[in-house]
Order: structure tokens, then C-alpha cells, then sequence
């Protein structure tokens, strides 16, 4: 069995400890050992990063060009072993996965980009003879503490735009799924970056991820995760000296608004895509399909129909629609809401059993509630599996007003073929991406990421509003 170790100032440095990942499509398919760090790892690493930056903070545009760019080349080369490996740990299915390590190589190129687009601003003084210029420069040591459900797309947001603009980087990837990411930390490695510059310590976010949190020398903190995890951390850094700069991504309860002028195909396959492909595992996956009456019966019968043809199975297989969840601890989570739902009063419409396969996996068939009030826990709460249910209304006020009655705030999507309505939900809708006429799930890299309300604290990510995050801006006033 392969066994990987953490990487700090560019070498592999054994753990004390290793945990197994294991394929969600097939648990006897043990991937391979991973080290699970110790706070000494990450204190390590933080140190290694510190003593990097100065260094890599002055390197020229072109030095961090030419990286970014051959990480690139190799991670768009090697797509398909990459998205074998995220699939076979995820579970998401091969042509997810090969879409994903797609999309890292591309965010890596357009971050490669930004290294020569990057620039400051000068601005004539309010005083005779002066002048003002904003410069923006790196902000240091940045902790990356990511999730399991984009194992390679995250850390590559992450990590690209904080080494383009010049900071150093430690990542704890999540621990069930911390192979792409480690492949993805190498390749940058044999790029070319600098010893330290970029440190992966694999383990849990107890014990690394909370000594990330705890070390002084860290200056900011990128996490996507959890609300009530994300919470602890930002209170943690505004409570550590010197205080630490913080973003944050966490859930979302996205609604899917479908008005009766809908095209009722497109609104089906935006309520599919967004609620069930990959496996409902998304934090902009809709979960709260917001119905109107004259649609409303049409819609669940094409729907229930499109769902009654997808395939749950290995996320390997030719065919597979649908992988598995993604542990057995997501798959209690969404079992347990599926019970939550039949004992509030919703209608289990279709699925929401276990099934079993060839191997032995974390198969659950998509459900889809009808009846669904949104004062139930299956509408408030971020379940993170392929549970969806539907909420009956009036019309697009009554719609409009429960898409935006949620403590959540990062993707809203209608689907009408009105102007006037899909004008007004673009400005009213309470979040921070809107779809019309698409899924609430599947978004852009060269433009902001993120939300608002309880989804999301800090500045955006992605596109070249990252550097809001990544860097800090200088005014500098010259009488000359
Ligand atoms: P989920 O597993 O539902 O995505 P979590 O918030 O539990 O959400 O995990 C997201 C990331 O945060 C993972 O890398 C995890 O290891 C890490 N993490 C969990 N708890 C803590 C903690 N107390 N301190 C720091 N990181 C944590």
C-alpha cells in the first residue's frame, strides 16, 4: 500500500501517525496511508513558510509565472489520472472528477495570469506637491484548512491566487480525502517553488487544523468548511494576538425558484444537476425547490421521471449518474434527515433508501420530498446529500419571499422565461451568486465566489477578486 507523507519545507517528513482513505464506491478498496500530523508537523511547517516568504515575496511576476503556469501544464496533462484519483476518494463520478482537476489546471492559468495583471493605482494628492499610491503586497503566511467535497478545486483556489500574489502557504486538506490534494501540492512543488513556500500537513482538523489556528506567525486563515467549524475559527482569530485576517465559505440551503412560464425542461435538468450531481455534495447544490401552482404538478412528474432513469452506482463505472455519499458519517447525516422530514409532515415522493451494489459503498438513492413547508428542519438545515424537497406557492412574491427566509445566502436560482421576474430576482434574490435558467451549483473561475448571510465571512474568492484576501494594500504619500 502507497504511503504519503506531510511535506514541509519541501521534504516528506514521516508522521507518528497514518490514517487509511478509503473508497466510498468500494470500502475494500483501501487508497493508501496518509500521515495524520501532530501539532509539532504544523508548527513546523508554519516555521518553514515563515522563513520562505521574504524571499518568495520579492520574486519577480515572471518567477511566479513561469510556476503556476507548469503546475498547470502538468495538472491539465494528467486530468484523468487526476480525476481518477479524486473520484476514487470523493466518489463523485469519473467525468466530475476529470472535470475538477480540469478546473484546477485552469485556475492555476489564470492565476499565472494574474501574477503580470496585477497592479496599483496612483491618485493626485489633496496637498500641493504630493502624491498617493496604493500598492498592494503579500500578507504572509496563510493557513488553508479545506473540505472533502472539492478535493482538488478548493485547494487550487486557494492556494494559487495566495502564491501568485506572493504569500506562503501551509494546507490541511480534509482528512478523508487528502490525496489529490497532496498530489496537487507536489506537482506546484516540482514546479519549481522554493523550499517552504508551499507545506502540506494531512491529519485532523482538531489537532492541525486548530494548530494552524493557534500559531502567532500565521497571518490569515482561508477555510471552507462547516458553519459551526468556520465560526470557531474566525472567533479564534479575532481573539488571537496579533489578530488574524479570516474568509470563510460554509453552507448553503440554495433555493431553486420555478415560476409557471418556465421551460419545463430546462427547469427539470437545472433541478436535477443542482440538486443531485455530485451527489448533492455541493455547497451551492439546491436543496429547496420552490414551486409554483401551475407548474407544480407538471414539474414533479418530469422530475420524479428524470430521477426514476439515473444510475447510483461506483463512481467508477461507465454510466454511473450518481456516485456514492461520501462516508458513513455523511450517510447517517442524511438518513437521519430523511427520517427528520417523514416525521415533520413532508411526502417522501421518491428514493431515500440505501441500495446495494457490486461492493460494498455509501449508496444512497436520491430523495425528494413534496409538502414541504419551509419552517421544517429539511428546508432550514444544510443536509449535504442528495435529499431535495419541494415547497408549493402562490406566485413569484410568496416564491421570492422563502427563497430569501434562510439564515443561508450563497446561491439562488430561478428558472422563467419572464424578464420582468428573472430582472427582479437578480436584484432581490438575498445571496451572493444568482443563477437564471441555470443550476444553482456550477460557476465560473474568473470571477468572486462566495455569499452572504451565514455562508460566507470575508472577502470573495476567486477571479481577481481574491486579492482582496491575499494581499494587504499600502498608501504611500511623496512630497517630491
Ligand atoms: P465538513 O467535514 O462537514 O466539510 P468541517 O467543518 O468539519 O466540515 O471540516 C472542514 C475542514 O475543517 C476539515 O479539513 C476539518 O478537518 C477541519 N476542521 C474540523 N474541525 C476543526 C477545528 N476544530 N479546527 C480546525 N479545523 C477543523
Amino acid at each position: 500500500m502507497s504511503a504519503f507523507q506531510n511535506v514541509i519545507g519541501g521534504e516528506a517528513v514521516s508522521a507518528a501517525n497514518a490514517s487509511r482513505n478509503i473508497n466510498p464506491s468500494n470500502t475494500n478498496d483501501v487508497i493508501g496511508e496518509f500521515a495524520s500530523g501532530t501539532k509539532a508537523d504544523a508548527d513546523a511547517a508554519v516555521a518553514a513558510a515563515k522563513a520562505a516568504f521574504p524571499a518568495w515575496s520579492r520574486t519577480t511576476p515572471q518567477e511566479r509565472y513561469d510556476i503556476l503556469k507548469k503546475a498547470s501544464d502538468e495538472v491539465l496533462a494528467r486530468k484523468d489520472e487526476l480525476g481518477r484519483i479524486l473520484s476514487r476518494e470523493e466518489g463523485k463520478t469519473l467525468p466530475e472528477g476529470i472535470g475538477e482537476a480540469t478546473r484546477a489546471g485552469q485556475i492555476l492559468a489564470f492565476f499565472a495570469g494574474e501574477t503580470l495583471r496585477f497592479g496599483g493605482e496612483s491618485f493626485p494628492s489633496v496637498r500641493p506637491g504630493v502624491s498617493v499610491e496604493i500598492t498592494r503586497e503579500p500578507i504572509g503566511v496563510v493557513g488553508m484548512i479545506t473540505p472533502w467535497n472539492f478535493p482538488i478545486a478548493i485547494p487550487a483556489w486557494k492556494i494559487a491566487p495566495a502564491l501568485a500574489y506572493g504569500n506562503t502557504v501551509v494546507i490541511k486538506p480534509a482528512e478523508i480525502v487528502p490525496h489529490s490534494a497532496w498530489m496537487l501540492v507536489d506537482i506546484l512543488n516540482r514546479a519549481g517553488l522554493p523550499k517552504g513556500v508551499l507545506n502540506i500537513v494531512m491529519g485532523k482538523g482538531s489537532v492541525v487544523g486548530q494548530a494552524i489556528i493557534d500559531n502567532p506567525d500565521v497571518t490569515a486563515i482561508s477555510f471552507t468548511g462547516s458553519v459551526n467549524t468556520g465560526r470557531r475559527i474566525a472567533a479564534a482569530c479575532v481573539a488571537a494576538t496579533p489578530m488574524k485576517k479570516v474568509q470563510l465559505e460554509m453552507g448553503g440551503k440554495n433555493p431553486l425558484v420555478v415560476l409557471d412560464d418556465a421551460d419545463l425542461k430546462t427547469a427539470v435538468e437545472c433541478a436535477v444537476n443542482g440538486a443531485f450531481f455530485s451527489t448533492g455534495q455541493r455547497c451551492t447544490a439546491s436543496s429547496r425547490f420552490i414551486v409554483t401552482d401551475g407548474i407544480h404538478d407538471a414539474f414533479v412528474a418530469a422530475l420524479t421521471e428524470r430521477l426514476q432513469g439515473l444510475v447510483v452506482d461506483d463512481a467508477l463505472k461507465a454510466g454511473t449518474h450518481i456516485g456514492p455519499v461520501v462516508d458513513q458519517g455523511q450517510l447517517d447525516q442524511d438518513e437521519k434527515y430523511i427520517a427528520i422530514g417523514r416525521d415533520e409532515g413532508a411526502k417522501l415522493h421518491w428514493g431515500g433508501e440505501r441500495l446495494n451494489r457490486e461492493n460494498p459503498g455509501f449508496y444512497l438513492q436520491p430523495a425528494l420530498f413534496t409538502g414541504v413547508a419551509n419552517t421544517m428542519r429539511i428546508a432550514r438545515e444544510e443536509i449535504f446529500g442528495p435529499v431535495a424537497g419541494v415547497t408549493r406557492v402562490k406566485g413569484y412574491d410568496e416564491a421570492l419571499a422563502i427563497a430569501n427566509d434562510t439564515e443561508f445566502g450563497l446561491s439562488a436560482g430561478i428558472c422563467t422565461t419572464s424578464l420582468k421576474y428573472s430582472t427582479h430576482f437578480k436584484r432581490n434574490a438575498e445571496a451572493g451568486m444568482v443563477m437564471v435558467n441555470l443550476p444553482t451549483a456550477g460557476v465560473d473561475y474568473h470571477v468572486p465566489f462566495g455569499g452572504r448571510k451565514g455562508s460566507s465571512y470575508g472577502p470573495r474568492e476567486q477571479g481577481a477578486y481574491a486579492r482582496e484576501f491575499y494581499t494587504t494594500v499600502k498608501t504611500s504619500y511623496t512630497l517630491a
